[in-house]
């Protein structure tokens, strides 16, 4: 007698994050692009909301609508972070 295995609730790949942008530019002219939660995030008042994304690249892509130097953050989206 079979008994059906339990599905992985969640869809790996599928995790949506909040991300924002930093308003103010680093030294290199580059807007850093932070999920909710990063350390390395800008104050409250300095960051500009993307929405939820699964993926960095489109907060990215988002961001460089309105900051076209944005980037994304070393620590918190590195698969985005140019250098
Ligand atoms: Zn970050």
């Amino acid at each position: 007698m079979e008994v059906p295995k339990s599905t992985t609730p969640t869809n790996k790949g599928d995790t949506m994050a909040t991300y924002y942008v930093n308003k103010n530019e680093q030294s290199n002219g580059d807007h850093e692009v932070h999920k909710d939660g990063c350390l390395h995030g800008a104050e409250r008042h300095n960051r500009l909301y993307l929405g939820e994304h699964a993926a960095c690249q489109t907060a990215v892509a988002q961001a460089k609508r309105t900051y076209p130097t944005a980037n994304g953050c070393y620590y918190c989206s590195p698969a985005c972070n140019t250098g």
